[in-house]
């Protein structure tokens, strides 16, 4: 059976070699966040566009401000105050942060080290020259590639592409992602299930799954156990990039997700991961569409989305399929599991300190929702370290909403 890793490499591959060039959209820049760049965005002046004061203080000639001197104040200057003429000789100029540093001083002299009396300024310290001053054009130059084609667009980008006048973006349509749960025991949410149905709780926390990873959701509902109803409603799926099921992949006498998609012509991948929870996730390609099965479990499929949807969605947005990012941390208590599987428990992580501990919560298995709404991560116990004491080292994967 697969490792986790060398099935989400599967997927990466899989997908990348077939991803195409991106469908686009412009969108203003405050709507921009989560898509991904489809263009390339330059910076439109040198930054600073001008020798930029990053102090309130004095602008000096660094020579003429050492320690125990003085000069003669000859102005102010402000954020934003047009600057042409020049430190004379012998004078210091009051400027203010993010002001422009008039021609002739080389060096900016922090108000906390001088003293003032009337229009003479003593300083106190030795000046170096260059000091508080931010070069114009160091951090970036006009006409350099400010953000690259592909890069993810967060506050951080977007608030560069609004700094170099870049109101409006080209970006990569979301792929659309259809989710379509299954279960003759699934009612949909506005409705008040019977004493032995249950909400479709799935439907919800994959469409708010694929919102996070940067996809647009299209909400198919349930099918039932049946070949007819599952495969009408797999083939509406289809139409779309990628295919979401949830449960029906297991051994069960009704579990009849992969018989529908095959006789859909579906080309199959994996149908089994060594993890648990998720073991029968099954990955394949039917007709245009890549298709994930997830197991129904609540805790199975938002496990296996996390581990192996997002890369793809990640390559159809077209970005870099995102890396795991797990950290380390401290086991607060001994874990000790049985099967010869890749763990991945809901889990508590905190921390004290700069230090992160961890975990692992009580649950009844991977139906238990109730055990996941309170966890912020899980804990990742590998196949060959089953059994881990207090006070050793573990790996753990945040949950993408929550950390
Ligand atoms: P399955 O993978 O179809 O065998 O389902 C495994 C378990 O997950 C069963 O207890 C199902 O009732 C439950 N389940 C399946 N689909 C959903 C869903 N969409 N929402 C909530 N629970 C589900
Ligand atoms: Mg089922």
């Amino acid at each position: 059976m697969l490792s986790f890793e060398d099935a989400r490499q599967l997927v990466i591959r899989r997908v990348a070699e077939r991803v195409g060039p991106a469908r686009t959209l412009p969108l203003p820049v405050c709507e921009a966040l989560g898509f991904v760049l489809a263009q390339e965005v330059q910076t439109d002046r040198d930054y600073p566009p001008f020798e930029r004061s990053t102090r309130d203080g004095y602008a000096v000639r660094s020579s003429e401000a050492a320690a125990g001197t003085s000069l003669r104040c000859a102005g102010e200057i402000k954020a934003g105050d047009t600057v042409t003429s020049p430190l004379t000789s012998g004078t210091c100029i009051q400027i203010m942060t993010g002001a422009a540093v008039p021609p002739g001083a080389d060096a900016v002299v922090m108000i906390e080290f001088t003293q003032r009396d009337g229009e003479i300024v003593f300083f106190d310290r030795p000046t170096q020259p260059g000091q508080n001053i931010v070069p114009r054009g160091s951090e970036a130059r006009a006409g350099q590639v400010a953000l690259k084609h592909g890069s993810r667009l967060g506050f951080a980008e977007l608030a560069l592409a609004a700094q170099v006048g870049a109101a409006q973006l080209l970006c990569a349509k979301k792929p659309r992602v259809a989710i379509l749960s299954t279960g003759d025991e699934l009612v949909p949410i506005t409705e008040t299930p019977g004493p032995f149905h249950i909400r479709n709780s799935n439907g919800v926390s994959l469409a708010m799954q694929v919102h996070l990873a940067g996809g647009e959701p299209v909400l198919l509902g349930n099918a039932l156990d049946r070949i007819d109803d599952l495969s009408a409603k797999i083939e509406l799926g289809l139409r779309e990039d990628v295919l979401v099921l949830s449960g029906g992949v297991s051994m069960g006498k009704y579990d009849l997700v992969e018989s529908a998609l095959n006789s859909l012509g579906a080309e199959f991948f994996f149908d089994a991961v060594a993890i648990r929870p998720g073991k029968p996730t099954v990955f394949g390609r039917c007709q245009n569409a890549w298709v994930f099965g997830l197991p129904g479990n609540p805790v199975s499929s938002m496990v296996t989305f996390q581990l192996f949807a997002i890369p793809a969605l990640d390559l159809l947005s077209g970005a870099p399929a995102r890396h795991l990012p797990f950290l380390s941390a401290t086991l607060e208590e001994a874990v000790k599991e049985k099967a010869n599987l890749a763990h991945f428990l809901p889990a508590h992580l905190e921390w004290r300190g700069s230090s992160p501990y961890v975990s692992a919560l009580r649950w009844q298995g991977s139906g238990d929702i109730s055990a996941l709404s309170g966890a912020n991560c899980f804990l990742f116990v590998p196949h060959d370290r089953l059994d881990i004491s207090a006070g050793e080292k573990v790996s753990v994967l945040p949950r993408l909403d929550v950390l």
